[in-house]
């Protein structure tokens, strides 16, 4: 199976709300967000060796009791085939599953969804729904890419299972106005999560480490009026 996770988290309270997961990273990503912190793993995945998966499942079957799933992150996990097979394997010892996705892949993202292999999916909107602002946001060139991210939110939305939409909101990129025109598109959706952006060491484009990130006051603001159309909206 060609599933190389480069990272784990192994215990960790924040990636899945009211869960304790292992968090898995794979590399590379069919995206270039000029603020992705995780710009090594996306560019450069050779320098991070493999974990053996044999490390991985025992940690996992040791600490059954009390690690109720994985989370899986990266990179973009969609771009592996394999995923629903490896996400079989991991339901099968009895774990949930989270899946943290930029949307651009709503084939397999229906292959899970039929064969209810992900118990909940986390989501990216980069920017508001137009090939200019998610371009910029995302560092897509193809604009068949943004209408797969449309497919996935539809069929997010029209599936059973539990999700949340969240946004980045970085000031070079989002105005109060992109913030609202992203929910307005996704309007009665479970849940919509406004992350502040927060520079770190590394960012993919590194002028983006010089952005001074809105307030907390104002993302506050934001995820309040976004609440019209998303009434589970919040912000972190
Ligand atoms: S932030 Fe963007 S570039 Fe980085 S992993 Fe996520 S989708 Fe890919």
């Amino acid at each position: 199976m060609n599933i190389s996770i480069k990272q784990m988290i192994e215990t960790s309270l924040i990636d899945w709300e009211g869960k304790i997961v292992s968090t898995l990273y794979l590399p590379s990503c069919n995206f270039r967000c000029p603020y992705c912190y995780n710009c090594d793993l996306i560019m450069h995945p050779e320098k991070f060796p493999t974990i053996s998966q044999r490390k991985i499942d025992d940690f996992l079957l040791e600490r059954k009791e009390f690690i109720d799933g994985i989370c899986m992150s990266g990179g973009e996990p969609t771009l592996y085939p394999d995923l629903p097979t490896y996400f079989k394997e991991i339901k099968d010892k009895g774990f949930l599953i989270k899946l943290d996705t930029n949307g651009s892949n709503p084939k397999l993202l229906e292959n899970l969804l039929n064969f209810g292999l992900v118990d909940y999916i986390a989501m990216d909107i980069k920017s508001s729904l137009d090939f200019d602002n998610y371009s910029k946001a995302a560092g897509i060139k193809d604009k068949i890419v943004l209408e797969k991210v449309k497919d996935s939110i539809e069929l997010i939305m029209n599936s059973k299972v539990d999700y949340e939409f969240r946004t980045t909101v970085v000031p070079l990129l989002h105005s109060n106005e992109t913030i609202m025109e992203i929910a307005r598109y996704i309007a009665g959706a479970k849940k919509y999560v406004l992350q502040n952006f927060s520079p770190l060491e590394k960012t993919l484009d590194p002028s983006f480490q010089k952005i001074k990130p809105y307030s907390a006051e104002k993302i506050q603001k934001l995820s309040e009026k976004a609440k019209k159309y998303v009434p589970n909206c919040c912000w972190r």
